[in-house]
């Protein structure tokens, strides 16, 4: 269907951008900053990580420039996430003005909801009406455990807050984590409750120095599913990602997905690039390849540069994952922004 609508929108003259496997790549994530409020174990080592210095963080005019750039282009859909996207400094701003770009179907945003309660009404002023929101456990203690320090009813008043300004969808990505996350009761109950979409992902060894010793198939976690009355399948909820099959438990307002990112891998359907917070694109979440896109901005914005940079990273997209052994270097999920 993708295909067919990418081939309908360039016999329109709409242009399309495709990857050297021909797939339509119209997904945009920007990481807007590499600094977090948490420090969740599966994403920061212990240790933290060197942060960039601020005058290597591209400036909102920069990644403003190159949207633009990338949505006339072809890229529709653009996430914003980070490290967390709501402790940078005028994101209200940022957002507003992200929401006119010409041609963008669709903004949305991964955060960890800590600072949403404050937060929602402005963003969804700014035009943000689209939330993913981070929340591995609903137990205090394990929360407090995987992030270091975090409160999770701080984030749990944020998405009610969220749902009370009319956000929509509102989904929550559960990394799944052994003894942490690989229970699904909770989540059941929490959608009962929420006009939720609870999809749980299948932890990826992405970061550095990760221990693959939290890592559960995701098969075991959907098995659950059989024990829980009154579980059916549900139609995939408007504007929904890779997670492919989805459920409500009786009448129950939200639904519960899986995302076997490992597993099951979906490389053939990826129409995703991402932009980190230094100005380099990444063309797959396995891979180090990055297409450094400072030289169309500084110093100064060089829109013709810009496209033949974006064009040049698109073409090297790989064909599907390899888990590269970084041996302690490379970028955390914080940085690459997941
Ligand atoms: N701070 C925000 C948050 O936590 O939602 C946005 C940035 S965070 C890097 C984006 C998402 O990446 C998180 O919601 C989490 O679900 C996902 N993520 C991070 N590390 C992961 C891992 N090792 N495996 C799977 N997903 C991961
Ligand atoms: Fe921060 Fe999100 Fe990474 Fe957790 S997953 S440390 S909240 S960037």
């Amino acid at each position: 269907m993708r295909k067919a609508r990418g081939k309908r929108q360039e016999a329109r003259g709409k242009k399309v951008l495709r990857d050297a496997c021909g797939r339509r790549i119209d997904y945009l994530r920007i990481s807007v900053i590499d600094r977090c409020n948490l420090r969740c174990v599966y994403c920061t080592p212990e240790q933290g990580v060197d942060l960039l210095p601020r005058d290597r963080i591209l400036a909102y005019e920069e990644m403003l420039a190159f949207s633009k750039v990338a949505v006339i282009n072809g890229i529709d859909k653009i996430r914003l996430t980070g490290g967390e996207p709501l402790i940078r400094r005028d994101i209200i701003g940022f957002v507003e003005r992200m929401a006119k770009i010409p041609g963008l179907k669709d903004l949305s945003m991964t955060t960890n909801a800590i600072l949403l309660e404050e937060l929602a009404l402005p963003l969804y002023d700014a035009g943000l009406h689209r939330l993913n929101i981070g929340i591995d456990t609903l137990d205090p203690g394990k929360f407090k455990e995987i992030t270091r320090g975090g409160d999770v009813n701080q984030a749990i008043k944020g998405i009610e807050k969220a749902l009370e300004i009319g956000f929509s969808p509102v989904k929550i990505n559960v990394v799944i984590m052994k003894g942490v996350s690989e229970d699904i009761t909770p989540f059941v109950k929490f959608i009962k409750d929420y006009p939720i979409h609870v999809r749980f992902i299948e932890y990826m060894p992405v970061s550095n120095g990760l221990k693959s010793k939290f890592f559960v198939p995701i098969s075991k976690v959907r098995d659950q599913l059989k024990n829980v009355e009154g579980v059916h399948k549900a139609p995939a909820p408007v504007g929904f990602g890779p997670a492919r099959e989805y459920y409500k438990v009786g009448d129950s307002a939200g639904t519960i997905g899986f995302i076997p990112a490992m597993s099951e891998h979906f490389c053939e359907e990826c129409s995703r690039l991402r932009l980190t917070a230094d100005g380099k694109l990444r063309l797959c979440l396995f891979s180090d390849t990055e297409v450094d896109i400072l030289g169309g901005l500084r110093p100064k914005v060089d829109d013709k540069k810009l496209t033949a940079l974006l064009k040049e990273a698109v073409k090297l997209k790989p064909a599907e994952y390899s888990i590269v052994k970084r041996d302690g270097k490379g970028r955390t999920m914080s940085q690459i922004g997941g």
